[in-house]
Formats: structure tokens, sequence, C-alpha cells
């Protein structure tokens, strides 16, 4: 694959390249350029060039070649599943749901064309008003995660671009080839040269570069809370504005009165959905004493029959890549060491041939670990789940929010008053009563704590795309008057 940069496809100035990986497989599936920072200086100049034209095309003709975009998309969306299987590790239900989640979320954000409204504020003294538009950023320099290597990058493509900015694009290092298949689908659609360059390579070699270069305005980045702090302390240079959608570790809550069919199979999607690897999966299960046994049966019997392998027909796929592999390895060791008990998995699964030397891990219970354990406070970021029994409702609560990550939270029971008075008090940007997720993209995803700054989704979302500037004018047609400054 190559670099656009300004319209143009090309190598990075070095002409290296860095291996990419088959999850599935452990074998070579391609290489993307190691850009140096003149390639990321130069695409950063190539949006910045390309801004004035395009915050001056009208929303109505940037919407028309989003949804161009999206038309493309789903005209050849087979290619883009096949993608996601081959280079995420999704399965194969999966890619076609990711799929679909990239056309809403351009069709959604192509639709605030002509929407964009800002305010007329009165004046200090009369016939003096105060115009707020609401103006783009500029470069917006867009850092996406793997997990959902295609979904992330049209829920920040779709709104920069919709809102008159320009973008430059790095994907993640473990799934740039999906980055580039979408970035040429809009260059199909017609997008101008400059709005929209991609640059493939390392984070820990160019990033620093890129979010504290001068001529980038907003950093939209969702990734691991250790790489947002860092963007955080690297923006000061440039005091770029910063959307972080980083860490989570979702508490799933099964209350006495929950209807425990629908919290198992709730949970097994809360866990097992794209392996574990989702900001929004159910890490820590609570369970309340009187419905702990019949609920475990039910879940644990449905664990157990869950089919991991073959991405084309399996339930769970295998996990990004070897070290993730690892990770997993030492929370099972560290758990196994503090003496909690492994109930399901723990290990790597045996599986046929072609899949042996792939990044697989079985689907893995932990009980008896304790709130203060790494089960229960690091973000897992796979098939993993450690279970407690909680008895009070002050307890749930209070254990639920004892965490530095505040994203997503789950909770099952029939008594809605209940319900409710947890939604007041849970510190979490979601919280799911009886049903799933994902969020929509008409939802605001946002989190509380360590999980990050501002949101995605919903015209709270497009907002963060753009800034308020004030227009003071006086119409009176007064003498002006200068206060402090008797004699002028
Ligand atoms: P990551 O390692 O933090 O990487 C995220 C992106 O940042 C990648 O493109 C990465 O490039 C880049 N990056 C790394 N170091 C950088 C630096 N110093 N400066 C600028 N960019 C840098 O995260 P990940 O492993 O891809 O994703 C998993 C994490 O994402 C999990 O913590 C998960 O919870 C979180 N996540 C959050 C949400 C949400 O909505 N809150 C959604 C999905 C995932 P390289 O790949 O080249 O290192």
């Amino acid at each position: 694959m190559k670099n656009y940069i300004a319209g143009q496809w090309k190598e990075s100035e070095n002409g290296k390249y860095s291996g990419k990986l088959e999850p599935s497989t452990g074998k070579l599936m391609g290489q993307f350029p190691s850009s140096t920072i003149n390639d990321a200086a130069e695409a950063i100049d190539a949006a910045d060039d390309s801004f004035k034209k395009w915050s001056e095309t009208t929303s109505h003709d940037r919407a028309i070649i989003l949804r161009k975009a999206g038309e493309i998309i789903e005209s050849k969306r087979k290619e883009l599943e096949d993608l996601l299987v081959r280079e995420a590790g999704k399965v194969r239900a999966q890619a076609v749901e990711e799929t679909s989640g990239v056309l809403d979320q351009i069709y959604y954000y192509s639709g605030f064309e002509r929407k964009i409204t800002g305010d007329v504020v009165e004046g200090q003294k009369n016939r003096q008003k105060i115009f707020q538009y609401k103006v783009p950023y500029g470069v917006v320099l867009a850092l996406t995660p793997w997990n959902f290597p295609a979904a992330m990058v049209a829920r920040k493509l779709a709104p920069a671009l919709a809102t008159g900015n320009t973008v430059v694009m790095k994907p993640s290092s473990d799934t740039p080839f999906t980055a580039e298949w979408l970035v040429r689908r809009f260059v199909e659609a017609g997008i101008p040269d400059g709005v929209l360059n991609l640059i493939t390579g390392k984070g820990s070699e160019i990033g620093d570069f890129l979010v504290s270069h001068r001529k980038v305005s907003l950093v939209t980045m969702t990734g691991s809370t250790e790489t947002g702090q860092r963007i955080i302390s690297k923006t000061s240079a440039n005091m770029a504005k910063t959307i972080l959608e980083l860490g989570g570790k979702a508490p799933f809550m099964v209350w006495k009165d929950a209807n425990l069919e629908n919290a198992a199979k709730a949970l097994m999607w809360g866990k097992f959905w794209n392996a574990g690897q989702s900001c929004i999966a159910a890490e820590r299960l609570y369970v309340h004493r009187d419905v702990r046994e019949k609920f475990m049966k039910i879940f644990m019997g449905m664990v157990s029959k869950m089919r991991v392998g073959d991405p084309e027909i399996s339930q769970m796929g295998p996990l990004i890549n070897s070290s993730a592999v690892s990770t997993m390895n030492g929370f099972v060791s560290k758990a196994t060491e503090q003496g909690f008990s492994i109930l399901h998995g723990g290990t790597t699964p045996h599986l046929e041939d072609r899949f042996s030397e792939g990044f697989f891990f079985e689907p893995t219970i932990i009980g008896g670990a304790t709130q203060d354990s790494d089960i229960f406070q690091e973000e897992i970021f796979g098939p993993m789940l450690g279970v407690m029994e909680v008895q009070e409702k002050d307890e749930l609560i209070h254990m639920a929010n004892d965490s530095r990550f505040g994203l997503a939270s789950y909770l099952f029971t029939s008594d809605m008053d209940f319900a409710l008075d947890a939604a007041d008090r849970i510190r979490f940007g979601e919280l799911y009563i009886n049903m799933t997720g994902p969020e929509a993209s008409q939802g605001y995803h946002t989190g509380f704590r360590m999980t990050g700054q501002a949101g995605e989704g919903s015209n709270h979302g497009i907002g963060e795309y753009l800034k308020l500037k004030n227009i003071y004018v006086d119409y009176s047609g007064d003498r002006i008057t200068v206060n402090g400054m008797p004699g002028i």
C-alpha cells in the first residue's frame, strides 16, 4: 500500500515498509509505508493548503461527496468485509455488522448539511449584536485504533469532512489496509486533492511530531489511555483541541430480579463481541448472590458451547497480534498466583493446522478475584471476565463506579425504580439498561475519568469539530465612546 498525500499515492520518502500479520493465521498479509516526519509534514501542509477551499465549499456540496463515498462503499462492501476478516480477524458476521456501521456513520453525518446553526446574542447596548458562528477548526489529525478499523475511521472522517475541516489520517499500524481501502473510496467519490491525506507509520516514531505540529488544530484519537496522556502532554506545543476516546472497564450488573436468560445472552455479546477487544466490553461481572448460581449456570453453558477459531464460521475469532495473547497469559498467571480460580479457559485453544499460528485465546472466566485486583481494575481488552457476587444496591453502584475508566456500563433488572436510581448515580458515559450496545451514531459516545475528553456521535459530537467564533457589530451609527480614557 501507499500513503495518500495531496492527491498522490506515494511511498514514504525513505522507501521503507513495515509488515502486517494476519491475526487468524499469523502469516504476512502485506506491507505499509514506514513514514517519516517529512512525510508527516508534507501531509499536514497538503491539508492546510486545501483548507480554505474546502471550508468555503457549501455543506451541501460536501455532503454530496460524503454520500457518494457511502454509495461506493455500499456497492463494494464485500471487499471491506473480507478485509476486516483478514486484517482485523473479525468473524464474518461482525465484519458485515461493522461495514453497516461505517455506512450508518457516513450517512448520519452527511445529514447535518445545512443544519449547523449558530446564535445571535444581543449586545451591551441597543443596536449591537453578537453573531456566534460555528466554523471548522482547520487541519484535523485523526489517529485510529485497530479494534474497529473501519468504523473508527468513518466516525472521524465523516464529521471532520462534513464540517469543512481537512484531514490527515494515521491509522493503527495493526490495520493500515482497511484505512487505505476507505480512503480510496473517498477519492473515487471526488474528495478534492489535499482535503483527505493518509499516512502510515508507527505512532511511537511520528506521533509526537504530528500531534504537536503548529498547523494541526484538532487531534481526534481513539486508543489507549496511555497514548491519550502522551498526546495531551505534546499538544501543549500547539494548543490543538483534543477529542480522546480512550480505555474502558465496563461493569456488567445483574440484579436478582433480572431476566437471567436475557442477561446471559447480553453478557455473551458484551464480553466476546470482537473477542473482548472493545472499549465497551463487559470486563467485570457483578451478580446478585440470590441468582449467582442460576445465572452462572446459564452463562457458562453458553460459554462452553461458543465456537472459537475460523473467522468464517466461528462466533469468536483471534486477538489482533501475539502481544495481545501474551497480555492474556499475563493476566491468567497473575490471577493464578493470587489464588483466583480459572472457571473456564485460561489458555490458547488447539485449532486445526491452518490456524495453529493464529493469535487465539479461549474465552476465560475468573472467579474469586477481588475488587482491587488487576482483573477488576486494569483494562483486559480480550475474552476474559472477572466474576463477583454482590448483595446490596449501594454496594453494587459503589463497586461499579470504583474504576479509573468510565465509558460503558450495563444493568439488568426488572425494577425500573432501581434502574433509574442507578442511572442517576452511575458515573459512566453510557449505561445500557436491559440491552446490549453498541453505541448509536445519534448517541454521544463519551466517558468519565481516564476514558478521555469530549465525545463522538450526535449533534454534540459534530459540534466537537466546530469552533465558535464571535462577531460583534454596532449598527446604531452612534459616535464611538471610549471608556476609561477621558478626552478621547
Ligand atoms: P493505541 O496503541 O493507543 O493506538 C491508537 C492510535 O494512536 C494508533 O493509530 C497508534 O499508532 C497511535 N499512536 C500510538 N502512539 C502515539 C503517539 N505517541 N502519538 C500519536 N499517536 C500515537 O491504542 P490501540 O491499541 O490501537 O487501541 C486499543 C485501545 O483503544 C483500548 O484501550 C480501547 O479501550 C481504546 N478504544 C477506545 C474507544 C472509545 O470509543 N473510547 C473505542 C475503541 C478503542 P500505532 O498503531 O502506529 O502505534
